[in-house]
């Protein structure tokens, strides 16, 4: 209807009553909301930059009893039937989907992302359950033809209990996106939302939960700081992979600490990905595409296109019409239905961005188009950052080489196709990356000299479980979603069979 809700505490506090046992917040771990022992940290709401609840850091107690109920559910869940833990994963689904509004309110109101979105997002976590929990019973090894008198066989194994760190910027969706293929696999997840956005994050795991067939244990979300909570789960003596989506930074140090204790990683880091437009694209199409790379989840978006690369022929024309449009985008409360840009997730990130493109408007920058929080906006107390676009960009000043994680475009014109390549893969990330063009051979040429994980040809930030994702370079490695995710959350096992009528094995003495 349009109506945006008046008081967000008392809402979320209804939502957590009907999505969580005890509705307390604290961290769910083998079935229970349990308190942690650390410092209180605080929880903001993005559309007014008030704190609406608190909650202890879970602390290494915590960590302990959730590591330890998951190794116990992860040897019974392994024990279990394929099929049987397939039909566990399509029973989630269906928990998912009965509260699906729930959730979608939940996030928004807790994160600020716009409720259009946020019910996108978790219709998408269903599936994720829906298609992993499909796998469940197709995951099997292959017969290898050995030159020896052996039968040999591959079985996949899961590693055990995993460790999985997740960011802010789309909390339930990046939790069932790393959840679904670690327990198809036969893993138990240990889940580290970010401290700024754990809410659904615990829901889900509440929800899992609930689920027939589902060991108590086998996911647990701990509410909590990544050097705290964070890093103990990542160092656990239990923990077997750890997973990490969010920043580079964050992740070098995370994965160190696991190869510390033999630990394998899997990370999904940010971005800075080139959204490249020639002259003879479908204009109408590029200039829609061009906003939904950038201005989708104001930008906060670790494939975001924030880098738009234009032929220079029409690079003029085109920055005026995007600049136009741009500031045509409904932006504003996140729970208005109709919004398409809501607020920043947290003030720190509304200071970071502020200060990126300040920088670049010093440095030479023209800003076509917003450029700060407009008054009316201002007056809320959230943290709005108006879509902004920042054109005769030089390709060294840092707008171009680094990743902001808000509604900021760089634009950077270029004259042949193989500028607009070397453009593009003029940065040390990887993760994504569209053309825009009308001929099919470019297009295709343009996709193979790309380095990113992903790549579109005219479209943008289409994405599918079934599909692989993950990124080249410093935007990580491993693949999440697709059959490749399957290939991260499992350790094959080989195993030899004699088969001949003579003893293959000639050494020693039978005594
Ligand atoms: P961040 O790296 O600051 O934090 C991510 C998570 O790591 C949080 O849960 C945090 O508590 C935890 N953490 C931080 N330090 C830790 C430590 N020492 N030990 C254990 N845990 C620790 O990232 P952020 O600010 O929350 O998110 C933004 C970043 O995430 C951006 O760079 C974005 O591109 C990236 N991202 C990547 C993807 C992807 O799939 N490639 C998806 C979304 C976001």
């Amino acid at each position: 209807d349009g109506a945006t809700l008046p008081n967000a505490s008392a809402r979320i506090a209804e939502l957590l009553a009907t999505l969580l046992p005890g509705a307390r917040v604290g961290s769910f771990v083998a079935g229970e909301v349990v308190e942690g022992t650390g410092e209180r940290l605080d929880l903001t709401n993005p559309a007014d930059g008030r704190v609406f609840l608190s909650y202890a850091d879970a602390g290494p107690a915590v960590v302990d009893a959730a590591m330890r109920a998951a190794r116990q559910a992860q040897r019974q869940w392994w024990g279990m039937t394929a099929a049987a833990r397939g039909r566990a994963m399509w029973e989630v689904a269906r928990l998912i989907r009965q509260h699906a509004d729930a959730l979608a309110e939940l996030e928004t109101l807790s994160a600020g992302k716009p409720i259009r979105d946020t019910r996108g997002e978790v219709a998408k976590v269903a599936e994720m359950f829906e298609y992993y929990g499909g796998w469940a019973d197709k995951l099997h090894g292959e017969v290898i033809p050995v030159p020896t008198s052996h039968l040999n066989y591959t079985r996949p194994e899961p590693h055990g209990v995993v460790v999985q760190i997740t960011p802010w910027n789309a909390p339930v969706f990046t939790a069932g996106w790393q959840i679904a293929p670690a327990i198809c696999a036969g893993n138990a997840a240990v889940l580290k939302p970010s401290e700024l956005t754990p809410l659904t994050s615990l829901a889900l795991g509440a929800l899992i939960d609930r689920a027939e067939g589902i060991p108590r244990g086998l996911v647990s979300v701990l509410a909590g700081a990544g050097p705290s909570t964070g890093a103990a789960a990542v160092s656990h003596p239990e923990t077997r992979l750890v997973v990490f989506v969010g920043s580079a930074e964050a992740g070098a140090a995370i994965a160190a600490a696991a190869a510390r204790n033999i630990v394998p990683s899997l990370l999904e880091l940010g971005g800075k990905s080139a959204n490249i437009v020639f002259a003879d694209a479908d204009i109408p199409r590029a200039l829609i595409g061009a906003q939904a790379a950038i201005f989708g989840g104001a930008g906060q978006s670790c494939v975001a296109g924030s880098r738009l690369l234009v032929e220079r022929s029409i690079h003029a024309e085109f920055v005026e019409r995007l600049a136009r449009a741009a500031a045509h985008i409904p932006f504003g409360q996140p729970t208005d239905p109709a919004t398409q840009i809501g607020p920043i997730n947290n003030r720190r990130q509304f200071d970071r961005i502020t200060g990126m493109v300040d920088e670049a408007a010093r440095a030479g920058a023209r800003i076509a188009t917003g450029g700060g929080c407009p008054e009316a906006l201002h007056r809320t107390g959230g943290f709005f950052y108006a879509p902004t676009i920042l054109d005769a960009v030089s390709p060294n000043a840092a707008i171009a080489r680094e990743e902001v994680f808000g509604p900021v475009l760089a634009v950077l014109p270029f004259d042949t196709e193989e500028e607009a390549i070397t453009l593009a893969n003029a940065t040390p990330f990887g993760l994504a990356g569209a053309v825009w063009t009308g001929a099919v051979g470019r297009a295709h040429r343009v996709a193979a000299g790309v380095r990113a994980g992903t790549f579109w040809i005219n479209s943008y930030k289409t994405i599918n479980v079934a599909s692989p994702f993950g990124g080249f370079g410093r935007s990580g490695f491993g693949r999440s979603s697709g059959r490749e995710a399957l290939a991260a959350y499992t350790q094959a096992k080989s195993v030899w069979v004699e088969t001949a009528a003579q003893p293959g094995v000639a050494f020693g003495y039978v005594g």
